[in-house]
């Protein structure tokens, strides 16, 4: 019944990921979400963002950043990321995920898109075809107020995690501990 909400898997972070089991499936672009998927929303990047970008180019994964925030805020971000990137893209509407795909010059099963939002990075790449991540939102330990949406995909969430067709579809894509502090050095 939830379906459309349903991603393809569901991890802790975008460094629970391990892009070259990504790549060694047959994808060749990754397309991110920005906002408390790589950092805390309107945060600039990090050393260890950056070079998770420059890992995943170096395995050979394109990479895009889809936001709907504004061209300011991803120049701001792309500080030290060479990367494409659609600002303003109106998600979950299909057409900027096409438009990635596009520009990544990749069909629609060759492209994951990862983000933390149930409602809208997620259900924009399901409309679309596109196999997809969704990762836990980033949380400032301070911070306990979430809002209402997020109670909503804890529901739907429950359901999921019972649904083993569902969140297996991309089998194991997860990296293992000892490789993860590598990745963040860079
Ligand atoms: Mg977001």
């Amino acid at each position: 019944m939830f379906r459309r909400f349903y991603p393809y898997a569901y991890t802790r972070s975008v460094f629970s990921i391990d892009y070259a089991k990504l790549r060694d499936k047959g994808f060749r672009a990754v397309i991110f979400d920005i906002d408390n998927t790589l950092v805390h929303h309107g945060d600039n990047s990090t050393p260890q963002v950056d070079a998770l970008f420059r890992n995943i180019h170096k395995i050979g994964l394109k990479t895009l950043l889809l936001t709907n925030n504004d061209e300011e805020r991803v120049q701001r971000f792309i500080k030290n990321i060479d990367t494409l990137y659609i600002c303003d893209a109106e998600k979950p509407q299909p057409a900027a995920y096409l438009k990635a795909l596009k520009m990544l010059g990749v069909g629609k099963e060759e492209a994951v898109c990862i983000g933390d939002q149930m409602f809208i990075d997620i259900v924009g790449a399901n409309r679309c075809g596109i196999p997809n991540i969704l990762v836990h939102f980033i949380q400032l330990p301070n911070e306990k107020h979430i809002g209402k949406k997020r109670y909503i995909e804890k529901v739907i969430l429950w359901f999921y995690r019972r649904n083993k067709k569902y969140r297996s579809r991309l089998g194991d894509i997860y990296i293992k501990k000892e490789d993860k502090n590598a990745l963040e050095q860079g």
